[in-house]
């Protein structure tokens, strides 16, 4: 089994009256990805700032690479990357330059390889001898994040990593997010976007209100809500119509002779839609599923958050 990389327990948090993180726990394993994923002001740098040392929380434990976070401070450090909001990147030196302290200051051997490696990788070779002050938010960024990699840290912190990139930009720091995975980097993200968590994480933990709504990999997280169904069309509309009248909770469309049956997608679902089927000699013509995606999860789970177990799992009916 993998160990974890981070292990948080009951992890609380409050700015004077105001609670921000209200008891949360997760555990990530070593060599995955984790999206934090919450709207504006959820609390997720706050449990970034934590993870990373910066602050302490009020009460709870968090681990990162097997270090207490408030013992092992200097530990922690050792193992992990930051790349947050406040950017490390020094506005008055180059590209090359803001690499190449941070590569000296990690004392890297040969730094002048590894950051001409780093500038291409990141698509900044034409601008690495101009003033970080004068790049893009979507430069910066980028060199932010390869600033992050000199060092080659076990744990990498993503915050918030592309809001407000360019969709170029976003795809060129998600591929590399892919590439440190597959070399056994762990890396946890904060997102607000929806289909970032989707396309990178492995597993997602929805922060609402100080606590986690949600947790789970993109499709079981899909699971939870209504909005999934499956699609079966008619060619014989004696077909349809015997099944439109046995089936309870289905939505018919006599245009297209398709019913719509509510489905949580699994495949035991699945099984006795066909069961059922196969039981009284019908046969469709085309089955389809849909799945709800992320933003129907998320729109559940953060407004409606004492409404989430009405999935509506029995929709066949005898
Ligand atoms: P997110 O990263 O999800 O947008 P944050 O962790 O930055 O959320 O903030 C969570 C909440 O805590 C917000 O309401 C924010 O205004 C508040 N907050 C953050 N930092 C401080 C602080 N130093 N003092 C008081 N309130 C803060």
């Amino acid at each position: 089994m993998k160990s974890s990389a981070i292990a948080v327990s009951g992890l609380h948090k409050a700015y004077g009256d105001k609670v921000v993180l209200d008891g949360i726990d997760f555990e990530v394993p070593a060599g995955s990805v984790f999206s934090l994923l919450g709207p504006n002001g959820a609390g997720k740098t706050t449990t970034v700032n934590v993870l990373t040392t910066l602050m302490k929380a009020d009460a709870g434990t968090a681990r990162v690479a097997g270090h207490d976070v408030v013992t092992a401070t200097k530990e922690v450090r050792a193992v992990i990357g930051v790349t947050g909001q406040f950017a490390a990147v020094d506005e008055l030196l180059s590209g090359r330059e803001n690499l190449r302290l941070m590569a000296d200051l990690k004392r890297v051997r040969s730094a002048g390889q590894l950051v001409t490696r780093l500038l291409e990788r990141f698509d900044l070779v034409e601008s690495a001898d101009k003033l970080a002050a004068t790049y893009s938010g979507g430069m910066r960024r980028k060199l932010d994040l390869a600033m992050t990699l000199v060092g080659n840290p076990q744990i990498i912190f993503l915050d918030e990593p592309t809001t407000g990139l360019d969709p170029r930009s976003r795809r060129t720091m998600w591929e590399i997010v892919r590439e440190l995975v597959a070399g056994g980097t762990t890396i946890f993200l904060t997102t607000q976007y929806l289909e970032e968590a989707d396309q990178l994480a492995d597993r997602i933990a929805v922060l609402s209100q100080g606590r986690l709504v949600a947790q789970g990999s993109p499709e079981e997280l899909k699971r939870l809500i209504p909005g999934g169904h499956v699609r079966l069309r008619f060619s014989d509309p004696a077909a349809y119509r015997s099944a439109a009248a046995a089936l309870r909770e289905v939505t018919t469309d006599d245009e297209s002779l398709s019913l719509q049956i509510p489905s949580d997608g699994s495949q035991r679902e699945l099984r006795a839609i066909l069961d059922w089927l196969d039981s009284v000699g019908i046969e469709a013509d085309e089955l389809t599923m849909h799945t709800p995606d992320l933003d129907d999860v998320f729109l559940a789970l953060t407004e409606h958050t004492d409404n989430t177990n009405d999935t509506n799992k029995e929709a066949i009916a005898q």
